[in-house]
């Protein structure tokens, strides 16, 4: 039977990227080794590396002055990272949930932190919209896709100093203007690759502004002067993420992702709004096109197992919400297929008439 996989992350890549990365996995570029096997800074390697980087350049359209870099540590290790090489004395921040509050934590290390906004009052369900954003903080730092809750700022918020966004689950859904950013990171394995990379894109003249001594190893001057190899940087997974550029380049860019992701998830959110037994978590203007997010209604309550027998049934995978959350998370990243989501509506549907 045909699966659908909705997992949150690691979660759907591309088919061709998968087999592309496998062959490579066996025989790297006909040379008789495995990617696993071979030296990072081989011959054949450097030309990866540069690939990925031109194409992340070309899709996300970075301006001059901006550089990408791989990283370790996943997203995670940013949370440190942005505030020991940006925070300089006061850092702002919009707590939009679980990822936005372990940032704050990280940032603390470093100096003043000020919460704009939060959504706490309603369990992070949707994204504030009016708040003061202190003209004197170094940076303001949003999540620009709340993975855990399903809510997304899909346009860049209007802000008189720099943003710094965490973009691990919908990088490359869409066009971003990336001027408006100084620093922007993501962990690969929702959109991008398999899990093992952080992907980050810093703009060089906010560097060396922070008044600390930056470990070697967090500054980001390091990575930026040796290309991402300062140390031995995760070969396969780097490799995964330029098939996926390459798949999204020929797909037709982030224009073309953009485009699905409304499709896709409309077709979703129409079926959860349409059927009596569900109902969305999210404030409609704030959903994520990602990270769509549903219950049982009230009255239907004891048919949430009952619907998740179904739908594994059905071939569905990774639906179960988020514990913080509860009922259903259906994760439609860039690989996902419309079939994809209509399939996932018609099981709702199903279920529904069964009844
Ligand atoms: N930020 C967001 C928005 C995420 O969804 C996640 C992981 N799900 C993280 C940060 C943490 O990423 P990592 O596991 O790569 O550290």
């Amino acid at each position: 039977m045909k699966k659908y996989n909705f997992n949150a992350g690691p979660s759907i890549l591309p088919r061709e990227v998968i087999e592309n990365t496998a062959k490579q996995v066996l025989d790297f570029n006909g040379s008789g080794l495995s990617l696993m096997e071979i030296s990072h800074r081989s011959k054949d390697f450097q030309p990866v590396l540069d690939e990925a980087v031109a194409l992340i350049k070309e899709l996300l359209n970075v301006p001059e002055g901006y550089s990408v870099i791989f990283l370790g540590g996943g997203a995670s290790l940013q949370f440190t990272q942005v505030p020991c090489n940006f925070l300089i004395k006061k850092a702002a921040y919009l707590n939009t949930g679980v990822w936005a509050k372990k940032s704050m934590k990280e940032a603390k290390l470093y100096g003043e932190v000020v919460e704009v906004a939060t959504s706490a009052d309603a369990n992070f369900t949707y994204i504030p919209k009016v708040f003061d954003i202190p003209t004197d903080a170094d940076y303001l730092h949003v999540t620009t896709n709340n993975t855990i809750y399903g809510t997304e700022i899909r346009k860049e918020i209007d802000s008189p100093i720099p943003l710094i966004g965490d973009m691990s689950s919908d990088i490359f859904s869409r066009p971003v203007d990336v001027s408006k950013y100084d620093c922007i990171y993501a962990g690969a394995q929702k959109n991008l690759a398999m899990a093992g990379v952080t992907v980050i894109i810093v703009k060089d003249e906010k560097l060396g502004r922070a008044p600390r001594q930056i470990p070697t190893m967090l500054d980001y001057r390091t990575h930026v002067d040796k290309g991402s190899m300062f140390n031995t940087p995760p070969v396969v997974p780097i490799y995964c993420a330029l098939e996926t550029l390459r798949w999204i380049k020929k797909s037709g860019g982030v224009e073309a992702m953009d485009k699905k992701a409304i499709e896709r998830a409309k077709i979703i959110y129409d079926e959860i709004d349409r059927n009596r037994l569900f109902r969305g978590t999210v404030k409609e203007e704030d959903r994520s096109l990602m990270n769509i997010c549903f219950v049982m209604n009230e009255d239907f309550a004891e048919l949430e197992k009952p619907f998740m027998e179904f739908a594994t049934q059905k071939g569905m995978v990774g639906i179960k919400g988020h514990r913080d959350v509860g009922g259903f998370r259906a994760s439609c990243y860039n690989a996902m297929s419309i079939e994809g989501a209509e399939a996932f509506a018609a099981c709702m549907k199903e279920f529904e008439a069964k009844l």
